[in-house]
C-alpha cells in the first residue's frame, strides 16, 4: 500500500536508507524512491514525515553492507 501524504497517524514512519537516502514509499511492495527519481515527490514525503523518519538500509544497500561485512570477516580470519 502506498504511503499516505495526508492525515498521517502517529505510528506512521517513513523509512530512509541511511546510505543512499532513498525513502520507502510503499511498505508492502518495498518500493523506494530516490531524490533523482522525483525530487518534488521526495521533498513532499520528507516534509510530511518530518520527525517521523526511521533510518535503515534499502534492499540493495543492505545486500552491499552484508557483503562488505562478509569480506571484512574473512579478512580478519573469521569464518562466515
Ligand atoms: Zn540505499
Amino acid at each position: 500500500m502506498e504511503k499516505k501524504l495526508e492525515n498521517i497517524g502517529e505510528k506512521d514512519l517513513l523509512a530512509v536508507c541511511s546510505n543512499c537516502r532513498k525513502i520507502r514509499v510503499d511498505d508492502d511492495e518495498d518500493v523506494y524512491l530516490s531524490k533523482e527519481d522525483n525530487q518534488e515527490l521526495y521533498d513532499k514525503y520528507i516534509k510530511v514525515y518530518e520527525g517521523n523518519l526511521t533510518y535503515g538500509y534499502c534492499p540493495p544497500c543492505f545486500r552491499k553492507a552484508r557483503e562488505e561485512m562478509r569480506i571484512k570477516r574473512l579478512t580478519i580470519g573469521l569464518s562466515q
